[in-house]
């Protein structure tokens, strides 16, 4: 071995709490170092449980890890590194904050990024050639391409069915242990000592180790993968999972690497234990739009954070802010309102829907919904804020990577779910006491924004349909006055 690899593998490994799987280890020697500061937390609030399950897995990391660890509890990074006293190298964070910060610091080394399949270059040169059309479905073919991902399993043609699957048997639940009933003690503490957190809390849902992960893994490849399909833009009152894997915050967490998860649901593909429409719309998740929000992250300008070519103005209601369920009557978003004050999470379709629709049509901040998005979830990470909150669900980026605005009206809502049965609105009705919330946002909408939109060709036939100014003005009178409170 030469004398500059030995140095090389004498550095400390710091591992932040989003890099805590096997794959951000090259051997079982290496030392590592895991810091834990409260003064985050208190900072940038967060949801408590995904308090609870970043602390609970940076000690679950440091427990496996035995000796070669050291679980450090400082006000800072920068104090922990200073205090490590010896060099140290970190993989490539996921934020441009915390890069920018690891640049800063004497002597810590900055390794490549893992836990992605793609790469930076590659993906710089491709989008280069796309003349700022960037589009996840080219994208995705081509890196599929590339790294030879379900070339073989043929992708069915036409659209899944629009109804809920059943009887899809949910994850195993999660055990809870010494560890996690002592960032429980401590989490009620500091909330005892002012700092705030969203939500609620509960038993642990979502894997804090590596091994938790993989079986949760191996669970929804054998058991949940096969009706995955079916719960693709479905909106469910009695079932808030679904098929879906319920497994971001793993990934995200840096406890399951993608690509094996990936391949693994290509052989359930080629065995015939999954369909291949599953396997094609798991992947496509996974490796496309995954891979894809993570590239443009560091591909654009981070400037892009304030894009608002719709000129959103307000601020976030309190009571969205606050996850307040309890206050709203619209029964889709008292819903998912609370699944997300209960479990810090909800699919993608309920997320782009029910709750980033909401925000578009009303014309909230883009980027105080983003943060909304990142601190109220499990899974929520600065990266996939910009395209999918900035860009796609608020349309704050002019279509740079989306065709459309995501905006949905009551009917779309009851056509993809069954809430509008049981609620006191009416779906179809856009004036008056029992109009939709979102049929009425809807309208208000396109009202607010007809010269923006106008060269729109798939919003054409709804602007053209909305043109008489009484009814706008009515329309327009109405939304104002209900804007900020609960529907
Ligand atoms: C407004 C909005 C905000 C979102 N915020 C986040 C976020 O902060 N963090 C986050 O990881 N995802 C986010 N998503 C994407 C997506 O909703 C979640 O990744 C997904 O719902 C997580 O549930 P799951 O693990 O069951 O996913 P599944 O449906 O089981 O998909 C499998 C995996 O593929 C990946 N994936 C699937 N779809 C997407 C997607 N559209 N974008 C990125 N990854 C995807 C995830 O890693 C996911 O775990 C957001 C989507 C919207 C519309
Ligand atoms: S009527 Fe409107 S608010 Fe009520 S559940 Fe349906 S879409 Fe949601």
């Amino acid at each position: 071995m030469r004398k500059g690899q030995q140095r090389e593998m004498a550095r400390w490994r710091w591992l932040l709490a989003d890099q805590l799987g096997p794959h951000f280890l090259d051997d079982d020697a290496q030392r590592v170092l895991l810091v834990e500061s409260r003064t985050l937390f208190a900072a940038r609030p967060v949801h408590r449980q995904k308090a609870h399950l970043i602390l609970s897995a940076l000690r679950h990391r440091a427990a496996e890890l035995g000796d070669r660890a050291r679980l450090v509890r400082a006000d800072t990074f920068r104090t922990a590194l200073t205090d490590l006293g010896e060099p140290a190298e970190v993989v490539h964070p996921s934020s441009r904050a915390a890069l920018a910060f690891a640049r800063t610091v004497d002597g810590l080394a900055v390794l490549p990024p893992r836990g992605f399949v793609t790469d930076r270059a590659d993906f710089a040169a491709w989008a280069d050639t796309r003349r700022g059309r960037l589009r996840m479905a080219d994208f995705y073919r081509y890196a599929r391409d590339r790294h030879d991902v379900l070339r073989d399993l043929p992708a069915p043609a036409g659209r899944s069915r629009r109804r809920p699957p059943t009887d899809v048997p949910p994850p195993p639940p999660i055990v809870e242990d010494d560890i996690d009933a002592a960032v429980r003690r401590d989490l009620d503490r500091w909330q005892a000592e002012g700092i705030r957190f969203v939500g609620r809390d509960a038993p642990r849902r979502y894997p804090a180790t590596h091994a938790e992960a993989q079986a949760r893994l191996a669970h929804f490849l054998d058991h949940r993968l096969s009706a995955y399909a079916d719960s693709e833009g479905v909106l469910s009152d009695a079932d808030g999972l679904l098929a879906h894997s319920v497994l971001s915050s793993s990934f995200n967490l840096g406890l399951l690497d993608p690509e094996p998860a990936i391949r693994a649901a290509e052989r359930a593909g080629r065995a015939g234990t999954a369909p291949a429409a599953a396997v094609h719309r798991f992947v496509r998740g996974l490796f496309g739009w995954r891979e894809f929000l993570w590239q443009l992250y560091w591909y654009f300008d981070p400037r892009f954070r304030g894009a608002d070519w719709l000129a959103a103005t307000r601020p976030l209601p309190e009571w969205f802010d606050r996850l307040d369920a309890d206050a709203v009557e619209a029964r889709c978003l008292a819903d998912v309102l609370a699944g997300v004050r209960d479990t810090g999470w909800a699919h993608q379709t309920a997320r782009l829907t029910v709750l980033a629709n909401y925000g578009l049509q009303r014309g909230w901040r883009a980027a105080e919904l983003a943060d909304w998005f990142r601190r109220s979830f499990v899974d929520g990470t600065d990266w996939v804020m910009n395209a999918t909150v900035i860009g796609m669900s608020q349309y704050a980026d002019l279509a740079r990577i989306d065709t459309r605005p995501w905006a949905f009206d009551g009917g779309h809502l009851d056509r993809i779910g069954d809430h509008c049965g049981g609620c006191r609105y009416e779906p179809k009705q856009v004036l008056g006491d029992d109009a939709c919330p979102y049929t009425g946002g809807f309208e208000a909408f396109l009202h607010r924004n007809r010269e923006r939109l106008a060269g729109d060709p798939r919003l054409a036939a709804d602007l053209a349909a909305r043109t008489d100014p009484q009814r706008r003005d009515a329309v327009l009178a109405q939304e104002e006055k209900r804007a900020d409170e609960a529907p």
